[in-house]
């Protein structure tokens, strides 16, 4: 099996070397990760400037750019023939709800997806004395099915509580939940007295109920939403067809 590991922390994350290394068990693994954290960069390209590509000792490559332009430089320039399987992460921190929109980690796997490649996105929900293995453990279980399922075109958004593997109690299929608001802009001054913001801090969880990726992870499980790419709004075909009545030509 020939496998593409990237992330969004970057190519020195532990999570990243926990995964790439677990992984190997299955077949050949390439990483290709940001030279630096590019968390919350969703599914961007760099577009304004070149894209660099060093390989560190190690064998890891660290790409100037986005968690999107890891995975697509892979495909497209460092890999010799398709991967059979991404894998982004192991992030630190979750990715609950609708984090999944400005997830660098998800987005990564995203790409993979985009380019008919099945592909996983790991996340752990803590970010202090890590148990990236325990995650590390779901990625293989997970890559394994997939490869005995001939690879399917899927997406799965996976987190793992920050437990000990012996600790956590269950792993299910979620759908996404949802956050409240994000916490307000933080103003602050620089050395020359001009006014700098960082944005505020992710809403705490609002649509969490049973079912949902908030309630597997609050309940010491783990969660796998699958997802799809499509936006689309289907329910909301009739009252927008209707607006647009006014205006057909
Ligand atoms: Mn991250």
């Amino acid at each position: 099996m020939r496998i593409l590991v990237s992330n969004d922390d970057g190519v020195f994350a532990p999570g990243l070397k926990v995964l790439a290394e677990a992984l190997r068990e299955l077949g050949e693994v390439t990483v290709v990760a940001p030279d630096r954290n590019k968390s919350g960069a969703s599914n961007s390209l760099t577009l304004d400037n070149p894209v660099r590509i060093a390989r560190a000792e190690n064998g890891y490559y660290a790409v100037t750019g986005t968690p999107t332009d890891c995975v697509h430089m892979a495909i497209h320039e460092i890999l010799e023939a398709k991967p059979d399987l991404v894998v982004s992460g192991i992030n630190s921190g979750p990715n609950l709800g609708d984090d999944v929109l400005y997830s660098g980690t998800v987005a990564a796997a995203m790409e993979g997806l985009l380019h008919g490649i099945p592909a996983l996105a790991l996340s752990l929900n803590g970010h202090d004395h890590a148990h990236y293995d325990s995650a590390a453990r779901v990625a293989v279980a997970l890559a394994k099915e997939l490869r005995a399922a001939s690879l399917p075109r899927r997406l799965l958004n996976i987190n793992v509580p920050n437990l000990p593997w012996e600790r956590i109690l269950g792993v299910e299929v979620t759908r996404q939940g949802f956050r409240h608001r994000a916490e307000d802009v933080v103003r602050a001054t620089d050395p020359k007295g001009l006014p700098v913001y960082w944005i505020g801090r992710p809403g705490g969880s609002a649509d969490a109920g049973p079912g949902t990726d908030f309630h597997a992870i609050d309940h010491d499980r783990v969660s796998v939403t699958p997802l799809q790419i499509d936006l689309t709004d289907y329910q909301a075909f009739a009252p927008v067809d209707a607006w647009l009545s006014g205006l057909r030509p």
